[in-house]
């Protein structure tokens, strides 16, 4: 039996095993999870086909290729999953409508990129939305136009996009055409809308955090490890100059060690040249680091169901709206930066210019508005640059794959849209590189939330009856666990205190909370705060009243000695702090 048949049938039995240990539930899974401890003891002991440096989007799909693939390899991430550009984007799944925009201007140089960024992308959208229904969802997005000419500019346009979609389109999820609308049912999405008609196409959305732990944790359950707050400090390289492994720096539980393996992966993003540097001295730094801001208002300022683009804003710019998980987000915004830091804050002049588009868009009082923003935050997406590139719009939008001469593979660039693509094409270098021949697998793989298919509308009524949840709830724990909701909810049941929930505003509970440091490496409370609960990008007042709360739980489930609770409570807090408005 070759490597690939051995794996998908030994995963099939572990899904057969699992399945049996929950005894009187018959169609839900109970899904066997390690904890980060689990996984960095196997660290030690196995030496991988690949060490995956970097756990955002690129690494995770890289991870999710291997698995497919019936190769062994784990990710390191020096901070927390998706603590990088992969938590805090737009949260769109999209082909790129102002890359579709550019293809037609007389000034456009790369018309050809151009085109094939859309179309490889639309082609991804399809897949992304399909390997995670429950964490995804497509929705319109209305162009307003004030003018017939745009109007027929914005539909034309749309209609090509749509047919792009058409022909590249290889299965996966459907969207539907783009259409017009008038004045009447613009306002009742948007009441404070100054158009009179416009155009709606659709793309896809989604929970960028959440997808990542997703991903992880269907690689981890078909054997794969992975481990956060693990920084990869140098290479190992054998006397043929060749890369064989790691040195990696655990920095919670303070310990330096050695992982061995064929090949690494670079999958840092925007430090990318640091492992690039790490490698050769002499290479010359190919990522130009582009800050982008968001803010998020109630969603009394928009829809629940429609974004809004403003293909030009006054400056010339392009600003989204959209939906997202009961408020509204928007952004995004172009910043150079000179380096790449960890936690790029959103510049008053970034703050500002996005309230201006915002109030001269709508008729709203910039004062009532300023008001109501409840959180903000800004991210660092790494392109890939190139020499001719004068400006940080010229740079190419497109990924790049680099091998070097001791074998550092670097993924840059790209998107979120095309992780899988981006993951699937590492995989390929990484076999050329160490010779085996396992083949892609052609059906999209599910995530594990999906496995059991379930209906959304059904299930959600029986999880309300099964553990007396609100419709609202119900929803929340499907739409972001997928069928992982019941092992979750099973914890939250498990004890009276589990059920304590930590804002009367939000769904999450002790017993949620629990469940994402044992099977989610949530490790600091932020981690939680941020990534595993989104709540520090919907509503930053809301962190200052949980803090304490979810600190608590974190101090007694992990032991945390009190000299340590002291450190890391003034550490953590200060943080927090910098956040406030
Ligand atoms: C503002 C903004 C909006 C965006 N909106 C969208 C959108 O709507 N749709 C879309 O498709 N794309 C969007 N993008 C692009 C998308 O977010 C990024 O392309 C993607 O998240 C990059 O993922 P990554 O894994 O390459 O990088 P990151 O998520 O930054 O991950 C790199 C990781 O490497 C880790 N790391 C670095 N050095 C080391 C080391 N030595 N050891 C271990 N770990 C290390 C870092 O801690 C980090 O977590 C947006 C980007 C930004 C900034």
């Amino acid at each position: 039996m070759n490597r690939v048949a051995f794996v998908a049938v030994a995963s099939i039995l572990t899904q057969r095993k699992v399945q049996l240990q929950s005894a009187g539930d018959s169609k839900h899974i109970h899904y066997q999870l390690k904890s980060r401890e689990q996984h960095l003891a196997d660290a030690l002991s196995n030496e991988y086909d690949v060490i995956i440096v970097g756990g955002g989007a690129t690494g995770a799909g890289v991870s999710l290729a291997c698995a497919n693939r019936g190769l062994k390899s784990i990710v390191l991430e020096s901070q927390d999953y998706a603590s990088g550009a992969s938590s805090k984007s737009t949260k769109l799944v999209h082909g790129g409508v102002r890359y579709m925009q550019q293809v037609f201007q007389l000034s456009e140089k790369n018309r050809m990129e151009k085109w094939q960024l859309v179309a490889e992308a639309l082609k991804e959208r399809s897949n992304f939305l399909s390997m995670c229904s429950y964490l995804t969802q497509d929705f319109p997005t209305l162009i307003p136009c004030t003018n017939l000419f745009d109007l027929g500019y914005y539909y034309f346009g749309s209609l090509i996009y749509h047919c792009v979609y058409l022909y590249y389109q290889t299965g996966g999820h459907t969207f539907k055409p783009p259409r017009i609308v008038g004045k009447d049912e613009i306002q009742q999405h948007f009441k404070f809308a100054k158009c009179n008609y416009g155009v709606i196409y659709y793309d896809g959305q989604f929970n960028d955090a959440r997808m990542v732990q997703e991903l992880l944790v269907t690689s981890s359950l078909k054997g794969q490890n992975m481990a956060n707050y693990v920084e990869v400090k140098s290479l190992l390289k054998n006397q043929e100059n060749k890369i064989v492994g790691v040195q990696a720096y655990d920095k919670i539980g303070q310990k330096q060690f050695q992982i061995k393996g064929k090949c690494v992966v670079n999958a840092t993003g925007g430090w990318a040249d640091n492992l690039r540097l790490m490698d050769d001295p002499n290479v010359s730094k190919r990522i130009v680091s582009v800050a982008g801001s968001h803010l998020t208002m109630p969603q009394k300022y928009g829809s629940n169901y429609w974004g809004y683009l403003i293909p030009k804003t006054n400056d010339g710019r392009v600003l989204y709206m959209v939906p997202w998980l009961g408020n509204m987000i928007m952004g995004t915004t172009e910043r150079k930066l000179d380096n790449t830091i960890n936690d790029p804050t959103v510049s008053d002049e970034e703050y500002m210019w996005l309230l201006k588009s915002f109030c001269d868009e709508f008729a709203i009082d910039a004062n009532e508005v300023a008001k109501d923003v409840k959180s903000k935050w800004c991210g660092v997406r790494p392109l890939v640059y190139q020499n001719n590139a004068l400006s940080t719009k010229e740079v190419s939008r497109t990924h790049e794959i680099e091998v070097s001469k001791s074998g550092l593979i670097s993924v840059m660039g790209g998107k979120w849209t095309i992780f899988r693509l981006m993951g699937e094409q590492t995989v390929d270098k990484v076999q050329e590189l160490i010779g085996n021949n396992y083949k892609r697998i052609e059906n999209l793989p599910k995530l594990v939330g999906d496995w059991t298919q379930f209906d959304n509308k059904k299930e959600i009524q029986v999880m309300m009856n099964k553990f007396d949840l609100p419709q609202s709830y119900a929803t929340y724990f499907l739409t972001t666990y997928g069928d992982r909701a019941y092992d979750v909810l099973k914890l939250v049941h498990e004890k009276p205190e589990n059920k304590e929930c930590l804002h009367p505003q939000f769904p999450h509970t002790v017993g949620e909370i629990l469940y994402q440091i044992r099977y989610e490496q949530a490790r600091k409370p932020e981690d939680i705060l941020f990534r595993r609960t989104r709540l520090g990008f919907l509503d930053q007042n809301a962190i200052f009243n949980v803090y304490e709360k979810v600190f608590q739980i974190m101090a007694k489930e992990l032991k945390w000695p009190e000299k340590f609770q002291k450190e890391f409570l003034k550490e953590n807090f200060e943080y927090i702090r910098k956040l406030e408005f």
